[in-house]
């Protein structure tokens, strides 16, 4: 298959390619559109085949459920079986916006959208040409992120097309993201509502809104044998080619030691890349030393993670050591994909 790559400005929508895209996604295609948090990789949600087609472009587990993205709450009902008042709540505070909710399914939703699951994730994203793409393919695209299952979530339009070339019909760029991050999950169909993956809203912003408010234990304890609840987060993920190692501790001593465990991999002839910040980057020495951001400002952290990890994969990098970050804030949703994309492998100096 041809995939055909198309420019989109944010503030100057092309209407006659939203259209095209919309045909696309009608006829039962795949069309790759920016968001505010990652690129989604968008098919039909209300058709299975769409679905189908998408776990295969993207080699995902079909056990693994994907995410309904709607344009207007009045779409809501229709995918849904009562709607708690907490999640109109939500909505009024964070839609549109990167809040996925849980909630109890339709029968309009087929099997094969959810994972097989009777509940079903929705949310209502920020971004322009997002929303438009979902007016313009009848109201509801399934979309997970745009990437081959595993790898990185693509922060840029360049690592789809790395990813998907081939496999869709098309792939609209919007240049780069703003938040680098995928969206918040919280299950509403329980008692309690739960974090079932921490992004861009937090827990405390949450709790704002409802008071009490969960987050799912194995994703706290996340190298334990607990399960899950959003099936997603028990797969290895957003990992790179490299080892990835977190090391932990004091400044000055995290230094020292990522320079220490550098210079022995690199006498053995591996490639080695360095995560740092603003404040450490010009202390380190490695193949490719990369700044994250700046630790006062955490939301540029979450932006650039994805997409270095993608850099090391271009610069053929083998080993790679991190920084740790702290886990405050949206900092819980940076350590939550480092420590995935790592394997879980920190060593505390
Ligand atoms: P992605 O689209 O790649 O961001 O992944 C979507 C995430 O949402 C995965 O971790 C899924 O397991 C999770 N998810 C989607 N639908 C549900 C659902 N009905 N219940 C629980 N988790 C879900
Ligand atoms: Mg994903």
């Amino acid at each position: 298959m041809e995939t055909e790559v198309v420019k989109i400005e944010e503030d100057k929508i092309d209407q006659s390619v939203m259209k095209r895209a919309g045909e696309i996604l009608k006829a039962g295609g795949l069309v790759a559109f920016p968001t505010e948090t990652v690129y989604g990789l968008g098919g039909d949600a209300l058709n299975k085949e769409s679905s189908r087609k998408i776990y295969a472009a993207k080699g995902r587990p079909s056990d693994n459920p994907l995410i309904v993205h709607i344009a207007g709450m009045e779409d809501l009902d229709a995918i849904t079986k009562e709607v708690p008042e907490a999640a109109y709540r939500l909505a009024k505070a964070f839609w549109p916006g990167p809040l996925t909710m849980i909630l109890k399914k339709s029968e309009k939703v087929p099997l094969e959208t959810t994972g097989g699951l009777e509940t079903v994730a929705v949310r209502m994203p920020v971004h322009k040409t997002a929303l438009a793409l979902i007016r313009a393919a009848g109201g509801y695209i399934a979309a997970p992120s745009a990437n081959i299952s595993g790898k990185p979530s693509p922060t840029l339009a360049k690592y789809v097309t790395e990813d998907m070339n081939g496999r869709i019909e098309m792939i609209i760029d919007g240049g780069a993201v703003g938040i680098g991050l995928e969206s918040t999950i919280v299950d509403l169909t329980e008692d309690t509502p739960t974090i079932l993956r921490p992004g861009y809203i937090t827990m405390q912003m949450l709790q704002d809104v409802l008071g009490n408010v969960e987050m799912d234990r194995a994703i706290i304890q996340a190298d334990s044998k607990l399960k899950p609840k959003a099936p997603g987060m028990k797969y290895r993920h957003y990992a790179p080619n490299g080892d990835l190692t977190i090391i932990a501790g004091d400044k000055d001593k995290v230094v020292k030691r990522i320079n220490e465990l550098a210079s022995a991999m690199q006498a053995k002839g591996e490639r080695v890349g360095i995560i740092g910040t603003e404040e450490t980057v010009s202390l380190y020495h490695g193949d490719s030393v990369k700044n994250a951001g700046n630790r006062e400002q955490e939301e540029t952290i979450a932006r650039s993670l994805f997409q270095i990890l993608r850099e090391f994969d271009d610069e053929k990098i083998t080993v790679i050591y991190s920084e740790s970050f702290d886990e405050s804030g949206i900092g819980q949703a940076i350590m939550n994909r480092l420590l995935k994309a790592a394997g879980h492998h920190v060593e505390n100096v």
